[in-house]
C-alpha cells in the first residue's frame, strides 16, 4: 500500500518543469524575453568575441595562438568572405542606380505629362533674349569671362522670376544638384529632360559668343585713349585673350554652376505621389 502510494506521487514529485529557453546573450550578457528578439540582437560585443579581441577591441592575451593551418583557414574564409561582400555591394550599388534613373525618369515624365509646365521659351530660346551688354563685357575685364557668363544667367534669372517668366530650368529638393531643362533634346524632340554639363556649357559658349560679338564691334571702348599705339595695341591682345578664355568649359566651373544654380532654383516637387523616395545624397 506504501509502496503504491509513493509510485503514485513520484511522477509528480519528479515532473520536469517547463523549459524555459535560454534568452541570454553569450557574448553581451544581455536578457531578451523572446528568442527571438535575443537572434535578432545586433551584439556589439559578439564581433570581438570571435575575432578573439576583448570586447573594447583590445588584443586579448589569454586566447590560445592560431596554428598555422588555422590561420591559412581563416585567412581563406575572409578572402571568400570580402569576395563575397563585394559582390553584394556591387549588386546594391547597381541596384540603387537603377532606382535613382527610375526616380529620374518619374520627375521628367510628371513634368512631360503637365501642359501647365510647358515654359513659352526652350532654353536656347530664353539664353538668346537674355540681355547682353556693354557693361556685362566690361565685367570681363574687370573680373573674368566666367564670373560676366554667370552674371548674365543670374540676371536674366531675376528678370524672369520677376516678371513671372515661366523659366525653361527646374530643380527640385528630391534630385538634389540635378537641372531640369525645357528644349531640345540630343533626339531633336523639345521637351523636359535632365541637363548635365554638356548643357550647361552650350548655355555658356552661346553668352561667350555674343560677349565676342560686342567686344569686336566696340573693341575702341575699352582702351584707354591716352595710351600710345603701340601700348594699344599690346592692350587690345590683352582684351582679347581676355574674352576669349575658355574657363568657362571647366568641367568643375561647370559643375560648380549647376549646384549654384540649383540652390537658386530648387522648389518642392508639384507631384507628390509620382515620387515615393525622398533624396538628401548629394551625387
Ligand atoms: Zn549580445
Amino acid at each position: 500500500m506504501e509502496q503504491h502510494y509513493s509510485s503514485f506521487i513520484e511522477p509528480v514529485a519528479y515532473s520536469t518543469p517547463p523549459v524555459i529557453p535560454n534568452t541570454t546573450c553569450n557574448f553581451c550578457k544581455k536578457r531578451y524575453t523572446t528568442e527571438a528578439q535575443l537572434k535578432n540582437h545586433e551584439c556589439k560585443i559578439k564581433p570581438f568575441i570571435l575575432a578573439g579581441l576583448n570586447p573594447n577591441g583590445t588584443p586579448n592575451p589569454d586566447n590560445v595562438r592560431f596554428t598555422d593551418t588555422q590561420k591559412d583557414n581563416l585567412i581563406r574564409k575572409l578572402l571568400l568572405e570580402v569576395a563575397i561582400l563585394h559582390k553584394k555591394v556591387a549588386k546594391h550599388d547597381q541596384e540603387l542606380k537603377q532606382l535613382k534613373r527610375k526616380h529620374m525618369m518619374q520627375i521628367v515624365r510628371s513634368l512631360n505629362n503637365d501642359p501647365s509646365q510647358v515654359p513659352s521659351k526652350t532654353l536656347n530660346q530664353w539664353i538668346a533674349q537674355l540681355s547682353v551688354s556693354i557693361s556685362n563685357v566690361a565685367l570681363i575685364f574687370q573680373k573674368n569671362l566666367h564670373e560676366a557668363i554667370k552674371q548674365v544667367i543670374y540676371d536674366g534669372l531675376n528678370m524672369s522670376s520677376n516678371s513671372n517668366v515661366k523659366i525653361p530650368i527646374q530643380c527640385f529638393y528630391e534630385k538634389a544638384n540635378t537641372l531640369y531643362i525645357y528644349g531640345e533634346e540630343s533626339s531633336g524632340i523639345v521637351k523636359w529632360y535632365s541637363g548635365d554639363t554638356s548643357t550647361i556649357r552650350k548655355l555658356c559658349s552661346s553668352i561667350a559668343t555674343r560677349f565676342l560679338q560686342i567686344y569686336v564691334e566696340n573693341e575702341e571702348y575699352f582702351i584707354d585713349p591716352s595710351l600710345d599705339p603701340d601700348e594699344k595695341q599690346d592692350k587690345k591682345i590683352q582684351n582679347l585673350n581676355k574674352v576669349m578664355d575658355h574657363y568657362y568649359t571647366n568641367s568643375n566651373f561647370l559643375q560648380e554652376l549647376i549646384v549654384k544654380l540649383y540652390d537658386k532654383l530648387k522648389e518642392r516637387f508639384p507631384y507628390a505621389d509620382s515620387t515615393t523616395t525622398q533624396e538628401s545624397d548629394e551625387d
